[in-house]
């Protein structure tokens, strides 16, 4: 067999999409001689049929023309999923990033002044308005956050924290490597299960400048366990002169205790309590863009501003214009909840989740898939992100048998465009309904609608 070359693809290329360039079709037709002659190799592929090699190139031109990141439609039930990239953001936010990623905008110019001007400006007011903060500061992600607040506060000095809060986020964030790339020294105190205000006290030297707590976002210690409170630890602060420092992770401004969900306290909460540094993530509860939001007292959060590395770690136009339009929903807590997708995600009634599963039973039994069998199960959901560990949100899923086995009907929905991200539980697939928007319905529907084009599935 002659295997093409790729001249002789690249004009055949031409000939199936006339509207573009020849040159674009190089690296496709290198595809598709790899592939046939792979094929021949292995002896799978004898005689090359044009209508063989047509469909060939179609499918590689359509891979090569798919961008790599993706929409991709959420059927786990996870509504912050850090790999399926956290926070879908509001349709408000979605148009202030669109209209200044368009055009120019005053990112860094004083409109008033007509001068240099400072890209902060922009969420610094409204952050001050929502948590009555002294001051605030926004880097890349939270983790930039701990990591210049560390770096500032205490560079080459101790920094106290209990044995029980040395964390490890997903993705190698952990804390004590943190601190070690922030040029600070590690003091630990008290165990895992407890630690008391006075293994803090006792820490306490010459060089030590910072009192960190850390919020235990992924875990919980239950049983035997006692820790310090931030409001103790403030007083300590305040009796030794040193500033305390919370990293809350995943920060929301709303109570969710008041909606019948577990109680996690609040930025708010945490800066009345008189810490002089809080920092979050923008990207989990708070339910906007990737970023690490920086409050607290004018002090700290200037020499932090000041600090070199935030011009490492700062944070681009869109992401600002993103988070601008995100935290102006919080001016009224009704507005933030109707608008902000991970909120009205993690509070959907569970009555809403089960009609929404059965909608989809329906459609999904209508296609009369033989050997399929479709029900509705109700499943337990966790927040993700590194907030509300250990609260279980009941939702509603369409459970999967089929004659293929979980695994591989994983993978076929996981190769669909979109691609469809699902999870197993007991040999079914579950297509979990709390993180569909309206829209990936019909999406669900026509992947599974492929299997009727099989005739070993049809009846
Ligand atoms: C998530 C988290 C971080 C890291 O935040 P990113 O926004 O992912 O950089 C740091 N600390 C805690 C406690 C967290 O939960």
């Amino acid at each position: 067999m002659r295997i093409p070359s790729v001249n002789e693809l690249k004009e055949k290329f031409s000939k199936l999409y006339p509207n573009y360039p020849i040159s674009y079709f190089t690296e496709p037709s290198r595809r598709v001689a790899q592939i046939i002659r792979e094929k021949w190799q292995k002896k799978e592929l004898q005689k090359l049929e044009e209508s063989y090699l047509e469909n060939l190139m179609k499918e590689v031109f359509k891979k090569y023309e798919t961008p790599s990141l993706k929409r991709v439609i959420n059927a786990t039930g996870v509504v912050i999923h850090t790999n399926l990239g956290r926070a879908p953001l509001c349709k408000k936010a979605i148009e202030e990033i669109t209209k200044v990623a368009k055009y120019y905008s005053n990112l860094e110019f004083d409109l008033k002044e007509g001068k240099r001007g400072s890209r902060y400006v922009h969420v610094e007011e409204i952050l001050k308005e929502i948590t009555q903060a002294e001051s605030a500061l926004i880097v890349n992600n939270n983790a930039a956050a701990v990591l210049i607040s560390l770096n500032t506060l205490a560079y080459g000095k101790e920094v106290i924290v209990s044995r029980g809060e040395l964390v490890e986020i997903g993705g190698s964030f952990r804390i004590p490597e943190v601190m070690k790339w922030a040029g600070c020294i590690l003091k630990e105190v008290g165990t895992t299960n407890k630690t008391h205000l006075s293994d803090y006290e006792n820490a306490i030297n010459e060089n030590t400048a910072l009192l960190l707590k850390v919020h235990k976002s992924n875990f919980e210690i239950i049983g035997f366990a006692k820790e310090v409170s931030v409001e103790d630890l403030v007083t300590l602060g305040k009796k030794f002169g040193l500033p305390v420092m919370k990293d809350l992770g995943s920060g929301c401004f709303i109570d969710f205790s008041k909606y019948g969900l577990k109680k996690e306290p609040t930025v708010q909460e945490v800066l009345k309590a008189g810490v002089d540094i809080v920092t979050f993530s923008g990207d989990k509860l708070l339910g906007g863009p990737q970023a690490g939001i920086i409050l607290g007292k004018k002090e700290f959060i200037e020499k932090i501003r000041k600090n070199p590395l935030n011009r490492a770690l700062r944070i681009d136009k869109l992401t600002l214009a993103g988070l601008e339009a995100t935290l102006r929903l919080y001016r009224d807590e009704n507005l933030a909840l109707e608008h902000i997708p991970v909120l009205k995600m993690i509070l959907t009634p569970k009555e809403i989740l089960k009609k929404r599963a059965k909608y989809l039973l329906k459609k999904l039994r209508k296609l009369k898939l033989k050997e399929f069998n479709f029900e509705v199960i109700e499943t337990i959901n966790k927040t993700g992100g590194g907030a509300l560990p250990t609260l279980d949100l009941i939702s509603y899923a369409v459970a999967v048998k089929s004659p293929l086995s979980p695994q591989n009907l994983q993978k076929i929905l996981r190769e669909n465009e979109p691609p469809i991200i699902t999870r197993i539980e007991e040999e079914r697939l579950l297509i979990d309904v709390r993180c569909l928007f309206d829209e990936d319905y019909k999406e669900i529907i026509s992947a599974f609608e492929k299997f009727g084009n099989d005739k070993k599935y049809t009846s």
